[in-house]
């Protein structure tokens, strides 16, 4: 067994909460640090509530835990400086900038050979000048930092295109028949395990169901899987990636990547032997990677805002997981939970 006994979770919501569960069925416990309310904390060993600015309690969280990962890409650089330096980040500093930063990531995925949307750095009016001139509309403007549920981001139509006042990155509209993602898990002896490729559709830029197996043609079910697995090596990654990417058919296209567990693998809690909650904790914590076969067909489907009054009628049906994430106040676009379905 590995040496790890403690891992320390920088951010409370979900994604952390469901991490605890999972280390706590490997004999794991975990310390979540979080400067908000934390849903995570219900569950997990201890919980810190302190701002990502306090060295004080930053240094006491990490003497606390073996290891440190997180939920969260967007921890302020000056934190994971000094947690860095007591004790080991995973996924590494690398994953980190490129997931944090659009332009980096963008940038780094051409690098390595890779298709995204055309995109333009937009530090000023001017630049969005430039930007629409060269990539044209519709186009998305989107902050360079901090996104997540499509909130930073603005559709260029046919009006007048107004700077946000925000660093941005400009990205051409990709007209894409779907939308898929790859969860990847890769540990620290740089074996990788993928799950199968979900199918996701958003409403509202908020990931509302995700089906499995997809419904696309093998080859591009490997294909996905081959670029996901060519980002986690180039990254060094440790630990579970979400890669999301738009079926065009020219190919595929990376919308981007989340250096942690993501929306839409909750699916594996219901489909796979090993699910990716437990699969990150396995990576973190230096333990071989499990078994992420898929056995079954699944549906997952976000219960967001009031969707949450469904919960009862939910509990009766067949085949069917709830799972809610003990947070307080449901509010329009709000993740409160998800249900898994069986379909086959
Ligand atoms: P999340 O947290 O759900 O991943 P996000 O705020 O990080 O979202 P994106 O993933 O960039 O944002 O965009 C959200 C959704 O908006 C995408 O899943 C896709 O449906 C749509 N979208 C984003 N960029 C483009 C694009 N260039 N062309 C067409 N649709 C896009
Ligand atoms: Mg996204």
């Amino acid at each position: 067994m590995s040496e790890i006994r403690t891992i320390g979770i920088l951010g409370g919501g979900q994604l952390g909460r469901m991490l605890s569960a999972a280390a706590s069925r490997l004999g794991l416990r975990c310390h979540i640090y979080e400067p908000g309310a934390a849903p995570a904390g219900d569950v997990a060993w201890r919980l810190t509530t302190a701002p990502y600015e306090d060295e004080t309690a930053l240094r006491a969280f990490a003497e606390s835990v073996d290891v440190i990962t997180y939920e969260f890409e967007n921890v302020p650089t000056s934190a994971l400086d000094l947690l860095e330096s007591l004790r080991p980040i995973r996924p590494g500093r690398r994953s980190l900038a490129v997931s944090q930063d659009r332009l980096t990531e963008k940038t780094f995925l051409n690098e390595i050979g890779l298709a995204t949307a055309p995109f333009a750095d937009v530090p000023d009016q001017g630049a969005l000048d430039e930007a629409i001139a060269r990539i044209g509309r519709p186009s998305i403007l989107k902050t360079r930092r901090m996104g997540y549920d499509g909130k930073g981001q603005v559709r260029i139509g046919d009006g007048p295109a107004e700077w946000t006042g925000a660093p941005s990155v400009l990205e051409g509209f990709v007209d894409f028949s779907a939308e898929i993602s790859v969860i990847i898990a890769r540990g620290a002896d740089g074996q990788t395990a993928a799950y199968d490729p979900g199918l996701n559709v958003h409403e509202g830029g908020i990931l509302r169901r995700t089906t499995i197996p997809c419904g696309l043609p093998a080859r591009l079910t490997t294909d996905a899987v081959l670029i996901a697995a060519r980002i986690a090596n180039a990254l060094d990654h440790v630990g579970v990636m979400g890669v999301e990417l738009f079926v065009t058919p020219g190919g595929l296209i990376v919308n981007e990547i989340a250096p942690r567990v993501h929306n839409s693998g909750h699916w594996t809690q219901a489909g796979c032997a090993v699910d990716q909650f437990e699969q990150h904790i396995r990576a973190v914590a230096g333990l071989p990677l499990g078994d992420g076969r898929r056995h079954a067909d699944v549906v997952m489907e976000n219960l967001i805002g009031d969707d949450i009054a469904r919960v009862p009628a939910l509990l009766a049906q067949p085949s069917t997981q709830i799972h809610l994430y003990g947070k307080a106040q449901a509010r329009p676009g709000r993740k409160m939970g998800h249900v898994n379905r069986i379909t086959g």
